[in-house]
């Protein structure tokens, strides 16, 4: 039976989704935890998944951690997970200069040290991260140094970001032939309470208003997280679900990607946002239009404990 877009996940739907997926995508923050609490319920529903047989994916846009930490974490809060299934936009970065992009050189780096350490396990050095000295005005901005061996500006979440970081990317980037890539570009991290700090978008933008060019951007929505769970895993689009809290990164990258979609609602998004979508018959949203909802992903246990 043809369900109409953002139902509500419930009853004898959630087994019709069960038997209709083998692979499941999950975003991390505001899914399956919050900061640095699981959501209760989403350990037992990850690990039922994956005692009925399903595959599991874990697809973050936060770039502040390696697969090593996110499947420490995961362990830790009571996840079955392995570093392979994990695919954040430090690795997922790694993959792209490595494997597409054939990067023969350094990178500088705007953002943390999983970028860095990603970058080493693929045999990339970088240069640039941490704080960088304060500098006196216009005159020593001309000169500031430059390393011949970087080939790459990357940009990612960097709590030192600065003036300098943004002048030394100006000039690499003046290079036509430098390549410039973003993890991501959410534009606000959402905090308890409604409130919120700068997102690793803001950085990006502000490099890419400085630098007069575009950033290839690795995280969601761009398939690119996708294609990288594909080439390793060779899943069929049509039997995975995107089960996210965002609608313009998680549930976009799912319908850029022909993958059926779940949105919760213990994250950032409101309902009412996903059926404003729905309701503007507006063809640019309608990616943005979840196949389901649940307020919870606990809301599937009852299914899989049956
Ligand atoms: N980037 C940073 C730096 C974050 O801290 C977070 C969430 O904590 C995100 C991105 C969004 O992550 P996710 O894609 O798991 O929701
Ligand atoms: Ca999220």
């Amino acid at each position: 039976m043809a369900v109409s877009k953002c139902a509500r996940l419930s009853g004898p739907l959630i087994q019709e989704l069960l038997n209709s997926v083998d692979n499941f995508l999950f975003d991390c923050d505001g899914v399956i935890w919050r900061g640095d609490q699981a959501i209760p319920g989403a350990p037992e529903v990850i690990n039922l998944l994956k005692k009925n047989g399903k595959r599991v994916f874990f697809v973050t846009n936060n770039s502040t951690k390696t697969r090593e930490m996110y499947a420490e974490k995961m362990t830790k809060l009571g996840f079955q997970a392995k570093t392979e299934e994990v695919f954040g936009t430090a690795y997922c970065s790694a993959v792209f200069l490595k494997h597409i992009a054939n990067l023969d050189g350094k990178v500088y780096l705007i953002g943390g040290n999983a970028l860095s350490k990603e970058f080493q396990k693929v045999g990339i050095q970088t240069v640039g991260s941490g704080p960088d000295p304060v500098f006196g005005g216009q005159s020593d901005w001309a000169d500031v140094p430059l390393d011949p061996e970087v080939k790459a500006v990357v940009v990612g979440f960097d709590e030192h970001f600065s003036y300098m970081k943004l002048t030394k990317a100006l000039k690499y980037l003046d290079n036509a032939n430098c390549l410039f890539v973003g993890t991501n570009t959410d534009t606000r991290l959402p905090l308890e309470g409604g409130r919120a700090v700068p997102g690793t978008g803001c950085l990006v933008r502000a490099v890419e208003t400085a630098a007069q060019r575009k950033a290839q951007i690795i995280g969601k929505p761009s398939h690119f997280m996708f294609d990288c769970v594909v080439s390793e895993y060779g899943i069929d689009p049509a039997r995975t679900v995107m089960v996210g809290d965002r609608l313009d990164t998680d549930i976009l990258l799912g319908s850029n990607c022909g993958l059926k979609t779940l949105l919760t609602l213990t994250g950032v998004c409101h309902l009412d946002e996903a059926t404003a979508h729905q309701e503007s018959h507006c063809p640019e949203r309608t990616g943005m239009v979840p196949d389901y909802y649940v307020e919870t992903i606990a809301d599937l246990l009852p299914a899989l404990q049956g």
